[in-house]
């Protein structure tokens, strides 16, 4: 079994980090790497902040079926971007533990499926403290708000436990709205004075009744009023790519929906737990939470 080639390693700063790797073109069938080897020899791990996205591309066998990774027991569809290459989004969450982990990946042809297993170094990001003021029973929920949130926590789970299982876009991404940029994903709240989660999205400040746009194709999965999201749209991008979008003053689509790239889907506002107009913005993929602004950066190739 040869070892894979790291034919490329690039590091583009900030949000996202593209690695090209070449997997055995042999038509051999079923093999693993063993773990502790993951990448050839004196190549550097792919690598990433909490909350980047990785695009990795492998090269791979004629008449290659599928192409699945696992990381931290999170699944990674791959997608064909050529006759002979597959591309990945694999996601760091915003809290995954900085170190070395593994990515395995399982690559299926009508010859057999094998394994090829790659190290991905973990870096931590430097997430600020954000201290906020707002009204008490926003903060420490009544019995009948909590009830609430745990029903929308689970609506919103079984919505990204279901993804469409194709590549919905194909195009590159766009910011839904021009603004400023008031609160970074995984920033640590503290709010009025006790410390909760940490921020899974990035709020973009608008004036109220600005228009938004989706960032991509997809499909409308959900359309609500939660307690801490106000109105609120999740778009399904395929392949376990979401996009979130928050505190809505208006909603223009409905479930069920097909979204095109730069469709409005509502407007600024600031319903639910919002100190000002904003977009709450955020990006769920494959069960990580990551920035939506590396999506920006991902080097897209249409098929
Ligand atoms: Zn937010």
């Amino acid at each position: 079994m040869v070892r894979p080639t790291l034919l490329a390693l690039l590091l583009l700063p900030s949000v996202v980090a593209i690695a090209f790797v070449e997997t055995p073109l042999s038509g051999s069938t079923t093999a693993q790497e063993p773990a502790s080897s993951p990448n050839v020899d004196g190549a550097p791990p792919l690598s990433g902040k909490q909350g980047q996205i990785l695009y990795l591309r492998v090269k791979v066998e004629d008449h290659t079926v599928s192409v699945l990774g696992t990381l931290l027991g999170r699944r990674i569809p791959f997608f064909d971007i050529s006759e002979d290459e597959f591309a990945a989004l694999v996601g760091i969450d915003m809290a995954d533990v900085p170190g070395t982990v593994e990515l395995m990946v399982e690559i299926t042809s009508p010859e057999g499926t094998r394994q090829q297993s790659f190290a991905v170094a973990v870096a931590a990001e430097d997430f600020r403290d954000q201290r906020l003021t707002l009204p008490k029973d926003q903060v420490d929920p009544d019995a009948a708000a909590l009830k609430r949130i745990t029903r929308e926590r689970e609506k919103i789970q079984s919505v990204f436990g279901s993804p469409t299982p194709e590549r919905l876009w194909k195009e590159p991404f766009v910011v839904p709205v021009d603004g400023v940029v008031t609160g970074a994903i995984g920033s640590r709240r503290i709010l009025n004075g006790q410390p909760r989660n940490q921020h899974n999205g990035e709020d973009i400040a608008a004036p109220l009744g600005t228009p938004l746009k989706a960032t991509n194709n997809g499909l409308v999965r959900m359309v609500d009023d939660h307690f801490f999201s106000g109105r609120s749209v999740i778009l399904d991008h395929g392949l376990g790519l979401y996009t979130v979008y928050s505190h809505l003053q208006t909603v223009k689509v409905k479930e069920g929906d097909r979204i095109e790239r730069g469709q409005i889907i509502g407007t600024v506002g600031k319903s639910g737990r919002a100190t000002g107009p904003h977009l709450h913005w955020g990006a769920w993929l494959n069960g990580s939470r990551v920035n939506p602004f590396s999506l920006m950066k991902l080097p897209i190739e249409s098929p």
